[in-house]
């Protein structure tokens, strides 16, 4: 790793891009940004931008470039020193690898590809189920809490994320197919790209992609 480099995680939605990048960020200390966190915080929040992204992320569109770009930027000019940052859902398509590509030669940019099967995608998205009041993580198929629909840690009811809807899950499979898919060959002429297979548990793949890292 060099001072200042700016990791970049691809792969489809719930290839666990976000696990992996908590763990990076936590283990080389980089910052971390998720593109899809900073937005359903201004959902939440319901600020001017949450107001306008709402209903596209709950259809399971990608939101106009201009609005994501801008947070990108926003994070690049934040960074202090020279500590790394890892993007955890950016760039999502060619437009954004673009301008990426515009701020390359100031930060070296690496790229990790996480590569999960479709079958094993939707199980994951579809399964997961979360607790408002704690924010603890389930899955209905593999990570099941003991009472349904109830937090084992506070007794909270468990909700879905709108976007982990079975429909809109394949929804947002599709928009990876067509519009961020095509960043693996965009990036994987370049030296810094690795593939990792993101079937695993997801401790084999942290060990998988800081071997890579440090290699
Ligand atoms: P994620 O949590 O990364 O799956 O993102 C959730 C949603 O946020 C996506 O389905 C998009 O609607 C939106 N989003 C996140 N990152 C981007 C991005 N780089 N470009 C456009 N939309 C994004």
């Amino acid at each position: 790793m060099t001072d200042g480099e700016i990791i970049v995680l691809l792969g489809p939605p719930g290839a666990g891009k976000g696990t992996q990048a908590e763990k990076l960020a936590q283990k080389f200390g980089l910052l971390h940004l998720s593109t899809g966190g900073v937005l359903r915080d201004a959902v939440k929040k319901g600020t001017e931008l949450g107001k306008q992204v709402q209903a596209i992320m709950e259809s399971g569109e990608l939101v106009p470039d201009t609005l994501v770009s801008k947070i990108v930027d926003e994070w690049i000019r934040l960074r202090r020193g020279n500590k790394g940052l890892i993007l955890d859902g950016f760039p999502r398509n060619l437009v954004q690898a673009g301008f990426l590509k515009e701020l390359e030669k100031d930060f070296p940019v690496s790229v990790i590809n996480i590569q999960v099967d479709e079958s094993e995608i939707v199980k994951r998205l579809a399964g997961r189920r979360s607790c408002p009041q704690c924010g603890k993580i389930y899955n209905v198929y593999t990570l099941p809490p003991e009472q349904e629909g109830v937090c084992d840690r506070c007794g909270a009811c468990l909700v879905q994320r709108e976007d982990d809807r079975e429909e809109v899950v394949q929804e947002r499979l599709r928009v990876y197919r067509t519009e961020t898919e095509p960043l693996i060959d965009f990036y994987s002429d370049k030296s810094n790209y690795y593939d990792v297979d993101g079937n695993q548990d997801p401790r084999t793949v942290f060990r998988q992609i800081c071997m890579q890292m440090l290699n």
